[in-house]
């Protein structure tokens, strides 16, 4: 056997790292020790967590474990095979019409996940011949799945519709447009104008798509959306929706007219080349699908918390502004101090994580919080102590 030389190769990466280390954006994923929830266990201390995506509490749902470990016991552990060969057993079949009614569409289409919906659909439909119309602040699978099309990209501000429509004129010739944008922005909470972008859109006969990854389970009657939210029902050609936040799970769908589907099944990549779901993540999903469409009080109650936990900080002096979602930013400026922020709330008990330039503007690093129907009044108050405390020690308050 010859010697083998590990790295020399890959040396470059270790001045990468050092470059991302000396700016102060260098990862360390905290480990949980237990189930996601609204405390939790994490790197050996318990906290309350305002980091997860876990809007609704289901991660940890008793009734999705059941589900799951039924869905085990009927049909094994995975699948061994892509939908379109052998692994589109009962439960992906049931869940796309439990979907695609619940979406009010034709029909629906799973994936892997949002990452892989976004991306697959997005590169299906458009070729090099069309142009995509992005919302500056739109996601990253988006944004890749915008590249893979090979389409011609252009980026409008942030919910700037007036700009999106310049766009939409001087791309009159293109073969075909897409317009593009997040139904709830990850990173600052506010909520797209829908019926002024779909308006425009339509007088362009552009096609329209919205990822709902933030709004599903979030927003609109029993979390169908920014669609529902805004009384849009068949006017938006492509809805992402998203089994891996508010449902608890993991997963991406696209909704839409059977015939976007039926061509999505012949042509989005990731459905084609990629194992399909475990049987324990499918049923899991049908039993959260169930908990939405029965309990309409779970909804309630996160936007209840949101909106205390919102005035909790604003009375603090923090500057929350923007948010409209139960994804609270607390904008404190400098990268470095909300990077000592979240550290120090991690100290006193409360996991919110630091977010700086690339993910955001220069000048904007904030520390996300994203408020959960899970969290006790106890909760709240006790990370709105925090925030208060620490927020003082640093002179942000
Ligand atoms: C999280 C997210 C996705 C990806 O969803 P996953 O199911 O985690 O892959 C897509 N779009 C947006 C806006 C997201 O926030």
């Amino acid at each position: 056997m010859s010697e083998f030389a590990p790295g020399n190769a890959l040396a470059f990466l270790a001045d990468e790292i050092a470059a991302m280390q000396a700016q102060g954006v260098y990862r360390h994923p905290r480990v949980l020790e237990g189930p996601q929830g609204p405390r939790a266990v994490i790197d050996g201390r318990e906290v309350v967590n305002l980091s997860s995506n876990n809007y609704l509490g289901l991660a940890d749902d008793p009734r999705l474990r059941q589900a799951a470990m039924r869905a085990i016991e009927e049909y094994g552990a995975g699948t061994a095979s892509v939908r379109t060969i052998a692994g589109t057993n009962r439960l992906h079949a049931e869940l796309e019409r439990r979907l695609a009614a619940f979406k009010r569409t034709e029909a629906a289409l799973v994936f892997q996940s949002g990452f892989t919906a976004n991306a697959g659909t997005v590169a299906a439909i458009l070729g090099k011949e069309d142009v995509i119309i992005s919302d500056e602040l739109n996601h990253a699978s988006i944004i890749d799945g915008c590249r893979l099309s090979r389409a011609q990209i252009k980026i409008f501000p942030h919910k700037d519709v007036a700009a999106m429509r310049r766009l939409l004129e001087e791309s009159r010739d293109a073969r075909r447009v897409l317009v593009i944008t997040d139904g709830v922005f990850s990173m600052d909470g506010d909520i797209a104008p829908l019926p002024e972008i779909v308006a425009v859109a339509k007088e362009y006969g552009a096609i329209t798509m919205v990822d709902d990854a933030h709004a599903s389970g979030v927003l609109g009657s029993n979390g169908r959306g920014t669609v529902d939210h805004f009384g849009l029902h068949g006017q938006v050609d492509i809805q992402v929706g998203t089994l891996s936040k508010a449902i608890g799970v993991l997963g991406g769908y696209v909704a839409g007219s059977k015939l976007l589907i039926d061509y999505l099944i012949q042509r989005a990549r990731p459905f084609l080349f990629s194992t399909s779901h475990p049987p324990a993540v499918t049923a899991a999903c049908l039993a959260a699908l169930d908990i939405l469409e029965s309990d309409e009080e779970l909804i309630q109650r996160l936007w209840e918390n949101a909106r205390y936990f919102r005035e909790g900080l604003a009375d603090a002096g923090f500057d929350v502004k923007g948010s409209e979602t139960p994804i609270i930013p607390v904008i404190v400026g400098e990268g470095e101090k909300a990077m000592r922020l979240s550290d120090r709330l991690f100290e006193e008990g409360v996991f919110a994580q630091g977010i700086a330039y690339p993910t955001v503007p220069k000048g904007k690093a904030r520390v996300r919080t994203i408020v959960t129907a899970a969290h006790t009044r106890d909760d709240l108050d006790r990370a709105l102590t925090a925030f208060r405390k620490v927020g003082r020690e640093l002179g942000i308050v």
